[in-house]
């Protein structure tokens, strides 16, 4: 069974106040599946509240004895302890704290905002995008991408070509906008996810599209693949076809984490 030799390590819970369930919910969902592993990694808490979309930071201890709950209900049943963290520029110190805060297996570095003031994937702003040379959004989104990459802050990076997700994408080959972030994964020894969640958005498509998945192919990169569940329902979705399109654009890696420590193992 292909799901045997997956992990879903991009899980959301109630506490980021725009997921369905508990910790436990996607554990059981992970496990009724036959996934090898689940991970829950909600959005990061930030040092003040900078959006509504995310847990609190009063709710981070909350948040550890969810996830101790889970494994305690399913003692034979891998549960990682991971967040998704936002990387802003300036925020290093705190990204290094909260990695910190706990005995976390694994980080995922995302970028949603490419200023303070403008998360591209949040629906309250898609009026912007109307106001904006889609271009240069695109361009500053994966100038903030690489960075995140560059940082190193992170065990493996969210949703790569995320700035799609409302159909916004300059015309033509888009290799250009996607090489640094290739080359910074090749440098740090960094991986990408795929994101079966992109089908589900206007997009209708995984991030990252098929040429990035072909670059990571190319570099010799390892893959991760991932629901971004925002519903226990979501756990481990279309992951099947995301394997069967990781292999057709010639990527053969995938990774575990424990304790913030990798291991490569073949794609199923
Ligand atoms: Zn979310
Ligand atoms: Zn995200």
């Amino acid at each position: 069974m292909i799901l045997n030799g997956l992990a879903d390590y991009h899980t959301h819970n109630a506490l980021c106040r725009h997921a369905e369930g508990d910790p436990i919910d996607y554990v059981r969902s992970a496990q009724a599946r036959g996934l090898g592993e689940i991970g829950i990694s909600d959005h990061s808490p930030m040092p003040t509240e900078i959006d509504d979309w995310r847990m609190l930071l009063e709710d981070f201890p909350r948040y550890l004895e969810l996830v101790a709950e889970a494994r305690e209900a399913f003692p034979d049943y891998p549960v990682r302890l991971g967040l998704e963290v936002d990387f802003l520029a300036g925020h290093e110190p705190w990204i290094e704290k909260v990695a910190g805060m706990a005995e976390f297996d694994y980080l995922i570095g995302a970028v949603h905002y490419i200023s303070p003031e403008w998360d591209i994937d949040n629906p309250k702003h898609l009026s912007r995008w109307s106001q904006s040379d889609v271009t240069d959004v695109w361009q500053r989104y994966w100038d903030a991408y690489t960075a995140c990459v560059r940082s190193q802050l992170f065990d493996f990076y969210a949703h790569p070509d995320l700035a799609k997700k409302f159909g916004h994408r300059p015309e033509g080959d888009l290799r250009h906008f996607y090489e640094p972030a290739i080359q910074a994964a090749v440098d740090t020894g960094a991986a990408f996810e795929i994101n079966t969640a992109g089908r589900y958005k206007d997009i209708e498509e995984f991030y990252p599209a098929v040429p990035f998945l072909e670059m990571m192919a190319e570099a010799k990169l390892p893959v991760l693949i991932s629901s971004d569940s925002h519903d226990p329902a979501h756990v481990g979705r279309d992951f099947a076809e995301a394997v069967e399109l990781a292999k057709s654009a010639g990527l053969t890696t995938t990774l575990r984490f424990e304790n913030r420590q990798r291991t490569v193992l073949t794609l199923p």
